[in-house]
């Protein structure tokens, strides 16, 4: 049986850590937060659930719970197959989590990160082996999306990259492969292009979130609008990225106006809170017609 340690248990290491345990495999989810570790748990434990009830499972959900093994210390790294990063969307974070994985995970052990910006070259440049990091680009929600970009960083071996994509289909997802390590990869860089001019039309009060992600679905066949997508994904990590985006010299992927900076200063995070660029009921379901 395959191994993995997920490095942060937030909206996205939850996900991995579920996926990676229903396709059978054993799992570390690692935070320094132990209510976070609570959350992920609880979270996991209410989406397998759902998924029995609707027969998508082939195993008990509690099978594969007990697959999933919570821990606050990075040194469960020895003992894994793969090493997926998640945690916050910092650079100085994400490069002092892989000169401490680097350190201790096998030298076998491919380690992935899943940042939505950072080039994977900066984070593989502070290990000693560079050749096994690689970007592997989840979308959220994770048991939900069939997505995951695949990033070879400059100096990651075309064997890594092959393990990446080959081990991204045992996950039932879809590869997309990006052959060069640039800011936001392929999909964040078209998102963000569209999502920056998003957020400045409503800044400039030309039209509405709620009217924008209409027309994105209408118009040109989106499942959901910009701004859904954004609540989702949590408007905090969204700030963040922004941040590391203009720190990397793509202030064009970025909106100009400080419109979410705003809403997350308020407390505005997104469906996780009940309050983004839509309110959501106690259920996670979008309060209709309620901003
Ligand atoms: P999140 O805020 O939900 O979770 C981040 C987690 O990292 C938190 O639980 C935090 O406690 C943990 N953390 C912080 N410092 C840590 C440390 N030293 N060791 C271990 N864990 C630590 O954020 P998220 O949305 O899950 O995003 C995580 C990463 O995935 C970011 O790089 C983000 O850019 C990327 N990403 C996010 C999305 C999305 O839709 N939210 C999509 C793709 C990629």
């Amino acid at each position: 049986m395959k191994k993995v340690m997920v490095v942060g248990a937030g909206f996205m290491g939850a996900g991995i850590a579920q996926v990676c345990a229903q396709t059978g495999k054993r799992v570390y989810l690692m935070d320094v937060n132990g209510e976070a570790l609570d959350k992920a748990l609880s979270g996991i434990k209410w989406s397998l659930e759902k998924f029995s009830a609707k027969g998508f499972l082939n195993e008990p959900s509690q099978t594969i719970m007990d697959r999933i093994s919570p821990v606050k210390d990075l040194l469960y790294a020895a003992d894994v197959d793969w090493v997926i990063e998640a945690a916050f969307e910092e650079q100085d974070l994400k490069e002092r989590l892989f000169k401490e994985l680097d350190s201790l995970a096998s030298v076998q052990t491919p380690l992935a990160t899943n940042t939505s910006s950072i080039p994977v070259t900066r984070l593989a440049d502070v290990t000693k082996i560079p050749e096994r990091v690689l970007g592997l680009h989840f979308f959220g929600p994770v048991p939900f999306m069939g997505l995951v970009e695949v990033i070879k960083g400059e100096k990651t071996s075309p064997e890594i990259f092959n393990r990446g994509v080959e081990f991204v289909k045992t996950l039932g997802k879809t590869p997309v492969k990006v052959h060069k390590d640039v800011p936001g990869f392929v999909m964040n860089r078209i998102f963000g292009a569209a999502f920056r001019e998003c957020v400045d039309l409503v800044a400039d009060g030309i039209a509405s979130p709620e009217d924008i992600d209409i027309g994105m679905r209408l118009g040109y066949g989106w499942n959901i609008g910009p701004f859904e997508i954004a609540d989702n994904a949590g408007l905090d990590t969204f700030v963040r990225v922004g941040k590391s985006m203009q720190a990397l010299g793509e202030q064009n992927l970025v909106a100009k106006s400080d419109l979410i900076v705003k809403m997350v200063e308020q407390g505005r995070l997104g469906r996780k809170v009940g309050h983004g660029f839509y309110k959501y009921g106690k259920n996670g379901k979008k309060i209709e017609g309620d901003t």
